[in-house]
């Protein structure tokens, strides 16, 4: 498929140009360059951005440092949860102004940003609840009434926090939270294709009252202030969200000063559809499990696995489901997929689709980019499915991160769990039936951080999210996230 992109020429005034915050304050990349950043339904030039470096990285990183062992650790639990709380409702206030910079920035339909509201404020405020929950404990020791040991928990420290660009408000607040909620201080490196909700982030919590330097925001791309940030001496950990591929040059930057290091990563979800399912929940659940957020989704479930007996009806089913959605700019509250993030990613999404055809899958659905009317100076591509696929295609086996399914037959649970585990992540898996035997056995057999029954892909504030094998290290939301940004301090104290 040949790409020719057709970009709406930028204003040459009057664009807003959004800077750096560290230390409080709002400044220039120490080296004074910018870059762009635009809306991929139009190409439209929304900001120019200041480019944060190694240099920049260093201040945040100094400023971070500054604020922990400064004013922020005199904070109590309860102050820290104030603010947290106060937080929370700006953005509540605010939430408007930040669904639509998502939408505008990485292009989400405005329908399903505006739907994440709950688990938005719900995080937040879910955070304000654990900064008074985190405690130490008295133990038992070999030598009672003469010795008494403890535990404190205590805060990381400079925490180095990186996202991507596909959930730009909640990946922002699941750093946020555990680095309020424990004491910790963060330098946020956001994605380039979208850094602009961060950056308003980062005001709101200043607005809240948050002390200077507790949280420094330095937009720049990857290669140079990420991979800064990776390996900065002066960054005690590391919570990194984004590709397997970068994970691995995380982990690598990691080793010099030994920091802690969390990852959510990558996925490629199987989506288990039994014959014994209710179909008219089944299509528009898995659909969705694949498609929303235009298939830019870490846990979208884009391995269909449907058992024989109803492989033909099911793949007609969610092919007609997937031609009724409306494709459009995010702005418009009717459409269902928007464009995908940038030119990269649509010539990768583009490209996947010819392997698994050149493969020998059939396209029962889409498999094109749209360039007519209204879409032609966006990157939109027609919601895909793929039948005919067997697991060891490519399409089957790497994360295209856009809206393409791939359908596989099978014929027993067994081969479902088999099929389900072979790739080399775990990070979501859906099971679809109305025997509860085979829903438990199934949720079970998947070897992944959550598997859904009869719905897919809800996250929750208490519930634990995040991967196994290849998916990363940790997990996001629950209890025990902030046991990642704490560190444990045994006190033994000889009281004869
Ligand atoms: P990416 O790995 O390309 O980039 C993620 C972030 O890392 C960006 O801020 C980028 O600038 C930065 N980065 C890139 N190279 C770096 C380097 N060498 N050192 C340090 N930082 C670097 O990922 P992406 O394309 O932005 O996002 C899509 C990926 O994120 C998909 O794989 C998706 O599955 C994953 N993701 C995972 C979760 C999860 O919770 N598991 C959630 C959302 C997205």
């Amino acid at each position: 498929m040949t790409m020719t992109l057709s970009l709406a020429p930028a204003p040459s005034a009057g664009v807003p140009t959004r800077r750096l915050i560290i230390d409080g304050k709002s400044v220039d990349a120490l080296s004074g360059r910018t870059f762009e950043t635009r809306n991929p339904a139009t190409g439209e030039l929304l900001a120019s951005v200041a480019e944060g470096g190694a240099a920049d990285v260093d201040l945040a990183v100094a400023a971070a440092r500054r604020a922990f062992e400064g004013p922020w650790s005199r904070f109590t639990p309860f102050q820290r949860q104030e603010i947290l709380l106060k937080f929370a409702d700006l953005v509540e206030a605010n939430f408007e102004e930040l669904t639509m910079t998502d939408v505008l920035d990485m292009g989400a339909p405005i329908t399903f940003a505006r739907a994440r509201k709950t688990r938005a404020l719900g995080l937040i405020r879910f955070y304000a609840g654990m900064c008074t929950t985190i405690h130490g404990e008295t133990l038992p020791n070999s030598f009672p009434g003469e010795v008494f040991t403890y535990t404190l928990k205590e805060p990381v420290g400079v925490v180095g926090a990186i996202t991507p660009w596909n959930a730009p408000l909640t990946s922002t607040i699941w750093k946020l939270g555990p680095v309020l909620a424990t004491g910790c201080t963060m330098v946020l490196k956001p994605a380039e294709d979208a850094p602009l909700t961060a950056l308003r982030l980062g005001e709101l919590l200043l607005e809240a009252g948050l002390p200077e330097g507790v949280v420094n925001v330095v937009p720049g791309f990857g290669h140079d202030a990420g991979a800064a940030l990776a390996a900065h001496m002066g960054v005690d950990k590391v919570a990194f969200t984004g590709s397997d591929v970068t994970g691995r040059k995380i982990i690598e930057a990691s080793k010099g000063n030994i920091k802690r290091v969390t990852l959510e990563l990558g996925g490629k979800s199987p989506d288990v559809i039994f014959a014994d399912c209710d179909m008219e929940l089944a299509v528009p659940g898995a659909g969705m499990g694949v498609f929303a957020n235009t298939g830019q989704i870490c846990c979208a479930g884009t391995r269909l696995l449907i058992e024989r007996p109803i492989y033909e009806e099911f793949v007609e089913r969610v092919s007609a489901y997937a031609r009724s959605l409306k494709v459009g700019a995010g702005i418009d509250p009717a459409t269902q997929i928007g464009p995908v993030v940038n030119a990269t990613q649509l010539e990768r999404v583009a490209g996947y689709i010819d392997v698994g055809l050149g493969e020998g899958a059939v396209a029962t659905a889409g498999g094109k980019r749209l360039t007519e009317g209204a879409l032609k100076h966006g990157y939109f591509i027609e919601p895909t499915v793929l039948s005919g696929v067997n697991n060891d295609m490519r399409v089957a086996q790497e994360e295209i991160f856009g809206p393409v399914a791939a359908a596989i037959p099978f014929d027993t649970l067994e081969e479902a769990a088999a099929i389900s585990n072979a790739t080399p992540f775990g990070l979501g898996g859906g099971v679809w039936t109305q025997n509860v035997a085979t829903a438990h056995r199934m949720a079970k057999a998947i070897r992944s951080g959550t598997v859904w029954v009869n719905t897919y892909g809800g996250l929750d504030p208490a519930v634990p999210f995040g991967g196994y094998k290849a998916s990363g290290y940790g997990r996001e939301s629950g209890l025990h996230h902030v046991d990642a940004y704490l560190e444990t301090k045994a006190v033994v104290m000889k009281l004869a």
